[in-house]
């Protein structure tokens, strides 16, 4: 079913009673081509890319709990491609022009908007650094703007400009970066999947795998065995805890990120600005509510809940970049569990298993990745080669040394 104006007005004559399913809730199959473990955004992208771009149809999708209910459903929805390491900004801004063609491309609306994202500086160092990122951009053909403190109160008058220990004297703007409605993203691909052929199977955990002599064969799930000639795993948290059952170690921690919505406020606030130095970031989603975050609550965990003393320090950094925000009242907050590699960059790759590969290092910063994500996993899964703009992904620099630190953090993953 295509939707459009006509579908809508047809379907409203006829009492919205004849609107199909999604997508369809299939027995999963004795064997597969390929089986996707995890279905959350990277999970869904790939097997939709595998059908649509590479032919390949004959693809389960497992999932253990609900599609969508991991971090795709759970995020602060910035899109961005403010990238500025040779490695990272051809592959980010690939995914930005995906999102650019995404709703048409899987004809659903995903509430893309391109409302602008600006990253704050308080200092001169952070203003070089900020400088230096945007020329990275600009030469790689990527929008960037530095913006000085006067062009930064003409967009958000009521932020802190004077504030004792992070005045803001400027920020690079990203006006092609925006938002997008996470769960419709994950909604969009999964019936972009199923409608090709994709067995989308909820409520079926992976519990193991059959590798036989180094090669892959198939994997044990809640329900069953199932046989397959590859398998791409794209389970983000949990990753650590599911690559585990294959012996294979990986420089990954799981942390927990959280995130807070307000009640709804009228419209003020219409771009993402980002406050690095405070920890916090913020934008007001289209049903007035003030979406915004923090830093990682700090220690590793796979609970998908934070603590109090990461909600006060982010309700601090709130405070002291736009002090308005003490009147709103938070109706929401919530974690999820980030697979924070060594160098804060991500992971697609073979492994050293026959038929076995491997999406995941996202860390905080994966929804924005979600269509280039999928459509480079699916190339490699479908013709054993990275895609050119996801070759610095190898999962063997952490060995070689070979990091790609974007915020030249050094090797402390929760630091990124
Ligand atoms: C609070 C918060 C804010 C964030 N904000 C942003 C942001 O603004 N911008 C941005 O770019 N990124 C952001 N992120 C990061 C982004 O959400 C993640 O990097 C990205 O969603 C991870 O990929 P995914 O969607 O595939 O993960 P998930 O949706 O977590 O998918 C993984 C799936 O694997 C499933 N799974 C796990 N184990 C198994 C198993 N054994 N068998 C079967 N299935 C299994 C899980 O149930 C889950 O559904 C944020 C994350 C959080 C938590």
């Amino acid at each position: 079913m295509r939707y459009s104006a006509l579908s809508i007005v047809t379907n409203a004559l006829s009492g919205n009673r004849n609107w199909k399913p999604v997508w369809r809730e299939p027995e999963p199959k004795a064997e597969y081509d390929v089986v996707i473990v995890g279905g959350g955004g990277h999970g869904l992208s790939t097997a939709y890319y595998l059908a649509k771009e590479f032919g390949i149809t004959n693809v389960a999708v497992v999932e253990k709990g609900w599609l969508g209910s991991g971090n795709i459903g759970r995020n602060t929805t910035i899109v961005r491609s403010n990238y500025g390491l040779p490695g990272n900004t051809p592959f980010y801004e690939f995914s930005l022009k995906l999102w650019e063609g995404l709703e048409q491309d899987f004809n659903y609306n995903a509430m893309m908007s391109q409302r602008g994202v600006l990253n704050l500086f308080h200092s001169d160092g952070q203003r070089d650094a900020f400088a230096r990122r945007g020329n990275a951009m600009r030469l790689e053909g990527v929008d960037a703007e530095l913006v000085d403190q006067a062009a930064v109160r003409k967009m958000y008058p009521f932020l802190d400009f004077d504030n004792a220990r992070f005045p803001i004297q400027g920020g690079l703007l990203q006006r092609r970066g925006g938002t997008a409605r996470h769960d419709a993203v994950a909604w969009g691909y999964a019936r972009g999947a199923d409608s090709r052929g994709v067995d989308l199977i909820q409520n079926c955990e992976v519990t193991g795998f059959v590798i036989e002599g180094g090669v892959f064969k198939g994997v044990e799930t809640t329900r069953g065995t199932i046989k397959a000639k590859k398998v791409g795993v794209a389970v983000a948290g949990s990753t650590t805890r599911v690559m585990h059952k294959t012996g294979l170690r990986l420089p990954i921690e799981s942390h927990v990120l959280q995130a807070f919505v307000t009640e709804g406020l009228k419209p003020f606030l219409d771009g993402v600005v980002s406050f690095g130095v405070g920890h916090f970031y913020i934008s007001q989603s289209d049903k007035g509510g003030l979406v915004f975050g923090g830093d990682l609550d700090g220690y590793n965990s796979y609970a998908q809940r934070g603590n109090l003393p990461m909600i006060e320090h982010v309700c601090e950094a709130g405070m002291s970049l736009m002090p308005a925000i003490g009147r709103a009242r938070i109706l929401r907050n919530w974690g999820g569990v980030m697979d924070m590699t060594m160098d804060g960059s991500p992971i697609i790759d073979k492994t050293p298993i026959d038929g076995f590969f491997l999406n995941c290092g996202w860390c905080y910063g994966g929804f924005k990745a979600t269509p280039a994500s999928g459509f480079c996993f699916a190339h490699l899964i479908a013709r054993e080669e990275p895609h050119p703009v996801a070759v610095a992904y190898r999962l063997d620099r952490f060995e070689k040394g070979y990091l790609l630190d974007e915020e030249r953090t050094g090797a402390q993953p929760n630091l990124h």
